[in-house]
């Protein structure tokens, strides 16, 4: 069975936080008791693109364009350029500043959030995001200081939800 590390990662974030009395997890309506958000830290945040592009598999590090494959998922995964999924990294040189490798099993679409994207998708384009073009809040993560993190309109993490028309 293929373990997701990213999904691996949220689950212990989750208990850590429900473990610690002294971190106050995000709440967002009625005051009824909540499952605990995430911090953005742990749901990998990824800022813009440099270049300012909206976050497609067509930019993407892990996107092999000779072959049309994805590193990470495995070969019988059909990705094209206007896909996109949480693990989304846009150049080699970002991909080297990742703390870690670990020897992954292909990941699964299902846990990747692997999409249709058309020319890209960013935090502005997702169900969590408050904001205007540039910058806003998600309300699907919470930050260090308790409430709403701030978030680039163009950046993306592995929580991202379409948001509804
Ligand atoms: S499926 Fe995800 S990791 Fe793979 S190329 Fe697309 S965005 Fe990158
Ligand atoms: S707005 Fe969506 S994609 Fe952006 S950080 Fe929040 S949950 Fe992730």
């Amino acid at each position: 069975m293929a373990i997701d590390p990213k999904k691996l990662r949220r689950l212990v974030v989750d208990m850590l936080m429900e473990d610690d009395d002294s971190t106050t997890p995000g709440e967002h309506g009625s005051g009824e008791h909540h499952a605990a958000l995430p911090f953005l830290s742990g749901v990998l945040y990824t800022q813009p693109n440099p270049d300012g592009s909206l976050k497609r598999c067509g930019n993407c590090a892990n996107y092999a364009t000779d072959t049309g494959r994805c590193y990470i998922h495995a070969e019988d995964v059909e990705i094209t350029p206007a896909k996109l999924c949480g693990y989304h990294v846009f150049s080699p040189e970002q991909l080297k500043t990742f703390t870690s490798v670990l020897p992954l099993a292909p990941v699964l679409p299902e846990l990747s959030g692997l999409r249709e994207a058309g020319e890209g998708q960013g935090c502005q384009g997702c169900h969590y995001y408050a904001g205007d073009d540039s910058f806003g809040d998600c309300l699907g993560v919470v930050s260090q200081l308790g409430g709403p993190a701030p978030v680039e309109a163009k950046g993306l993490c592995a929580r991202f939800e379409t948001k509804e028309a």
